[in-house]
């Protein structure tokens, strides 16, 4: 076998293991996004609406490290604040019941 076909199919074998798990990780996070199911605020507030959310779960900083749910007073909650650093986590913590402060 030429040296040259066995390079050539070696990076064509690696290029295509490389787009199969980038598809795959881009995949799982879409599907991470639409499993994220909030439950109700400590105060019994449903946040988990369209128009909530984009009021309640957002990233802090631009590098989108840090991420923060809260039940905001503005729309009849009660303040809580949750943090985390990534979305899943700060739903998680949302989940169990945490409150890492309440901004009134
Ligand atoms: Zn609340």
């Amino acid at each position: 076998m030429e040296p040259l076909f066995g390079i050539m199919l070696l990076l064509a074998i690696a290029a295509g293991l490389t787009i199969f798990f980038m598809t795959l990780s881009y995949v799982t996070k879409i599907l991470d996004r639409h499993d994220l199911k909030i439950k109700l605020c400590n105060c019994g507030k449903d946040i988990d609406t369209e128009l909530d959310r984009i009021d309640s779960v957002y990233p802090v900083n631009r590098e989108r490290t840090k991420w923060n749910i809260c039940c905001q007073t503005h729309n009849m909650g009660c303040g809580r604040v949750v943090y985390g650093d990534t979305l899943l986590q700060a739903q998680r913590r949302w989940n169990e019941g945490e409150a890492d402060e309440y901004v009134i």
